[in-house]
């Protein structure tokens, strides 16, 4: 093989990324970090990736590796802290460390799956008729809130202070709609109870209370996985999110040869599709980068 690339990341980005270095017989080396497969290995059943269907997260990120390795990539499970040593070891790099949702440390991941979310577009649908909360007081936990109430019976914000943060037009939709989403100001999420999501402990005004839920969702932002790359800042926004666009190549970095995808990039829209597409065009980006050099 002419060339030989690192991918960092083996979410729905890197995979996607090298089965198109692979097939193109681009030397493929898949860096898997911490949690192979990424994200979607959190979660239950994927509802909406096309052509997907009854198959859960763990699952589809499996035969997105095996494809990935029928084509030739290897993976290798280690933690990328240093892209200078990768730059001088490989002809190209393809950044495809993604994201991480913002946690309260409050006994959550116990319930990735069982009635705890972060990501309302996804998993809202499963929650026909249920009772839920979303904590958070910026735009995403109103966009949160309200995407829920299209199934949910029951939508309540748990915000920390006595305002929100989000924009007027944000806060309008509930001060329009208050039978569909209900506020609890100063209110602090502390415990989450049962098997799957049953009960909520809060600190509302200083004082524990009770309640019933069958589902709690997080809007407290994100963290893009870039933190090994401050040496490397001027590729980084003021967010820490990868930027791309240089010259013709969208998805290459202002560092000539390292190209990124998914959403270490993108924090709008966060979906494993959206990730795929990005990691193919940072795929073709590269191998014609790599053949015009
Ligand atoms: C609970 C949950 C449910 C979701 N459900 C859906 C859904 O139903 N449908 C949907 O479309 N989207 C869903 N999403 C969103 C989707 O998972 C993400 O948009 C997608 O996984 C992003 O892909 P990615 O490859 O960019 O990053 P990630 O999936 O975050 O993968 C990042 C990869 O980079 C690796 N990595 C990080 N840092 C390093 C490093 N320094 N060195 C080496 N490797 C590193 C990690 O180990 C990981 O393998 C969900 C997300 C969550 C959290």
């Amino acid at each position: 093989m002419k060339y030989k690339i690192a991918i960092i990341g083996s979410g729905p980005a890197g995979l996607a990324a090298a089965i198109y270095t692979g097939r193109a017989e681009i030397d493929t080396t898949i860096y898997a970090g911490e949690e192979p497969g990424g994200q979607l290995t959190k979660t239950t059943e994927i509802e909406n990736y096309p052509g997907v269907i009854g198959r859960t997260g763990p699952e589809l990120m499996l035969s997105m590796t095996e494809q990935a390795q029928k084509f030739g990539a290897k993976l290798v499970y280690e933690t990328v802290d240093d892209l200078a040593r990768l730059q001088s070891e490989y002809d190209g790099v393809i950044l495809a460390m993604g994201a991480s949702s913002r946690l309260l440390g409050v006994g959550e991941e116990r319930y990735w799956g069982k009635g705890f979310s972060t990501c309302a577009v996804c998993d809202a649908a499963f929650y026909r008729g249920k009772n839920v909360y979303v904590v958070g007081g910026g735009d995403s936990a109103i966009e949160d809130a309200w995407a829920l109430t299209k199934f949910a019976s029951s939508v309540t914000i748990l915000v920390r202070k006595t305002e929100f943060k989000a924009s007027k037009a944000m806060q309008k939709r509930i001060n329009d709609n208050p039978d569909k989403i209900k506020v609890m100001w100063n209110t602090n999420l502390k415990e989450i109870r049962g098997e799957r999501v049953e009960e909520l402990v809060l600190d509302v005004n200083g004082v524990e209370q009770m309640v019933k839920a069958d589902g709690i969702f997080f809007a407290i932002g994100h963290i893009p996985a870039t933190g090994f790359l401050s040496k490397n800042s001027k590729i980084l926004d003021e967010n820490g999110y990868v930027k791309t666009g240089n010259g013709d190549w969208p998805t290459m970095t202002d560092i000539a040869g390292v190209f990124a995808a998914g959403d270490c990039v993108d924090h709008r829209y966060r979906q494993a599709a959206t990730a795929v597409g990005m990691g193919v065009q940072a795929a073709l980006d590269i191998e014609k980068w790599l053949e015009s050099k």
